[in-house]
């Protein structure tokens, strides 16, 4: 149990990726905010699986790119549990079209989903975890935010814009017992890899060396870990997971 007695916030945390990180940040311990938008059967099953485990989980519904509704996510967090040790921010959409389709409102709701949501949850987490010195912060990045993908210029900016916005982040509280990374998954097997066209998936299936797309339950793993005092000595590090398709 490495995170025994510790209280998470996730956000967009009903299905997908979100969900598999917060249920295993409950399998080690922590109690966990589960953030969800639209999807509260899905959110209520997620805490209903932890609360069955024996842990302590809350939903909470919220669109996390709006200011006042990701201030009331803290203040669930806070008056339930009174501490906030782990943050991730998870959620993420994507509105795929070639640069000369793509319409102002695509990009803008895309940036505000994936990037503003970032910056009001990370500013609304600190002071909790400067009042104890200690925090973990993971932002979800993606591959496309490095290797960049056909179709997904607003999507790949905000990913890039959160590995820069982490790193400044990181530097800002470094010496105040907080961390912040970026876990950047490849292909992984969600409801958003479900709209990747067949010719894609052959493709991508063949350029990554394991010649499979990831499971949430992989990219959990490498966030318990960010998320845990054990990655006490990392800030700032991009930890991409792959399958190997991307390798510099
Ligand atoms: P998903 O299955 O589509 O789930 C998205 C989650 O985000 C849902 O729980 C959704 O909640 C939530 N969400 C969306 N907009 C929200 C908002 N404004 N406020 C709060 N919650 C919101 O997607 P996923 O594949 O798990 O992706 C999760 C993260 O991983 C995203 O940041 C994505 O960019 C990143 N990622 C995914 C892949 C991949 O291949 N799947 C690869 C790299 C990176 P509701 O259903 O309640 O609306």
């Amino acid at each position: 149990m490495l995170l025994h007695d510790q209280v998470a916030i996730v956000t967009g945390a009903s299905r997908g990726i979100g969900r598999a990180v917060a249920l295993d940040l409950a399998r080690q311990g922590a109690s966990v905010l589960v953030n969800y938008q639209r999807s509260a059967t899905a959110a209520e099953e997620v805490v209903a699986q932890i609360r069955e485990a024996g842990g302590d989980a809350v939903a909470h519904r919220a669109d996390a790119s709006d200011e006042a509704d990701v201030a009331s996510i803290f203040d669930v967090a806070h008056s339930r549990w009174g501490r906030l040790d782990i943050l991730v921010c998870n959620a993420g959409i994507n509105v795929d079209a070639p640069l000369m389709r793509l319409k102002p409102e695509q990009w803008h709701h895309v940036i505000e989903t994936n990037l503003t949501s970032m910056f009001l949850c990370c500013r609304a987490a600190l002071p909790a975890m400067r009042s104890r010195q200690y925090g973990r912060i993971i932002t979800m990045g993606s591959l496309a935010g490095l290797a960049g993908n056909v179709g997904q210029t607003n999507y790949a900016a905000t990913k890039a814009g959160l590995v820069g916005f982490t790193r400044a982040l990181a530097r800002e509280v470094a010496t105040e017992g907080i961390t912040a990374n970026v876990v950047a998954p490849g292909y992984i097997d969600t409801d958003m890899a479900e709209s990747i066209s067949p010719a894609i998936r052959e493709w991508a299936l063949n350029i990554i060396a394991m010649h499979r797309f990831g499971t949430p339950d992989e990219v959990a793993s490498a966030v318990s870990f960010l998320a845990s005092p054990r990655s006490s000595y990392i800030t700032g590090h991009v930890l991409t997971l792959d399958g190997g398709w991307v390798m510099p």
